[in-house]
């Protein structure tokens, strides 16, 4: 004797035909037990929906997707019933689950449901009642000027632990000091509502330049960020960093973007140097820096301009318009670059200091 399988009515909907279901009092309709496939989990949609609803609510979002969890037995018997009766070619249970989910997600959100690259994404999951939301990344472009010393330019990690966070650092994992970095990061953070931050450089200086000009432009990817409709002013004071040109972008930058740098090098000589054998210095005009060390393979970089300036019996100014990415002080001082400052003068020379005038991309 067949026995009975009693069917909710999405259920019943999904897999009986209604030609078919006319007839058929193997599915038992009018029971007044529980679904044998879902154990009636269309009626309790409601309480992960409320769930749903408030943890959605933090979030700025105008496209959404979703995927569930399901407990494995839920499957296993929709795919028994399936087998059995041999009903081929239609919906999962999953699927007919996410769809009454989704049709009442876009209805109380006012939102739409898209399979590329949404807003949100919602994993629900049926086995804890949990749902976690995942935002897309913001990526905005943006230039910053470093005002003064001593700030460096990226975060650092804690010594004492390496980055995994210890009494020393508050377990951020990060030394205590002033960054652009630690500033945009903060600053972008705090904009849209995001835990985390990543930055692309173009191009980098140590703490002891300073950034003039138009800024040294940057990428910075904002993850999972809750406030994504947030107004994005084209430039922000950060006090010793500011920040211009901010723009969100559509899509995410692709490699690296090539830059040419202005700088301007002060340079100490061990010797005394006349202006006569800084003349010698003319000769890198349009040259093309070598890096010999083995474990570089870089493209060709070069020298566009040079202008220099004595300024004592010991110092002058160098004035370059560079190809971005040429190790500087190395070029100054004795290293594995040719041609090499130190070398042509045959006077060894160390930067004292070291400013980007411009940055150009
Ligand atoms: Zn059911
Ligand atoms: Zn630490």
């Amino acid at each position: 004797m067949e026995k009975n399988y009693p069917l909710c009515k999405h259920c019943e909907r999904r897999l009986v035909p209604k030609s078919i279901a006319k007839n058929n009092s193997k599915f038992n309709k009018f029971s007044k037990s529980k679904c044998y496939i879902c154990k009636d989990i269309f009626e309790t949609l409601d309480s992960m929906l409320f769930n749903i609803y408030e943890k959605t609510s933090n979030f700025d979002f105008k496209t959404f997707n979703l995927g569930l969890t399901l407990k494995h037995s839920y499957l296993e018997r929709d795919d028994y019933l399936k087998s059995k009766f041999k009903i081929k070619g239609i919906e999962n249970l999953k699927f007919s689950i996410s769809n009454e989910l989704a049709k009442k997600i876009v209805k109380k959100t006012k939102s739409k449901k898209v399979s590329d690259h949404p807003d949100i994404f919602l994993q629900i999951n049926f086995k804890d009642e949990s749902c976690k939301i995942r935002s897309k990344p913001i990526f905005v472009y943006g230039r910053y000027n470093k005002k003064i010393r001593k700030i460096s330019q990226k975060l650092k990690s804690c010594e004492k632990c390496n980055g995994i966070g210890c009494h020393n650092c508050n377990f951020t994992g990060l030394e205590n000091i002033e960054s652009v970095e630690g500033k945009i990061s903060s600053f972008f953070k705090k904009k849209f509502d995001s835990a985390q931050v990543q930055i692309n450089w173009i191009g980098g200086e140590d703490q002891s330049s300073l950034v003039l000009g138009n800024g040294r432009p940057f990428f910075a990817k904002i993850l999972n960020p809750k406030k994504r409709n947030r107004f994005l002013q084209k430039s922000s004071n950060l006090d010793t960093v500011s920040l211009s040109e901010l723009r969100k972008l559509s899509v995410q930058p692709k490699g690296s973007v090539p830059f040419k740098s202005e700088v301007s090098i002060t340079v100490d000589t061990k010797n005394s140097i006349s202006s006569h054998t800084l003349k010698k210095l003319s000769i890198l005009k349009n040259a093309e820096i070598i890096n010999n060390s083995k474990d570089k393979k870089n493209t060709p970089k070069r020298i566009y301009d040079i202008h220099y300036k004595k300024l004592g019996k010991t110092t002058f100014v160098l004035d370059l318009f560079v190809d971005g990415g040429i190790p500087l002080k190395s070029f100054i001082q004795n290293s594995d670059l040719t041609p090499n400052i130190s070398e042509l003068l045959e006077n060894p020379c160390l930067c004292t200091k070291l400013d980007f005038k411009n940055i150009i991309v």
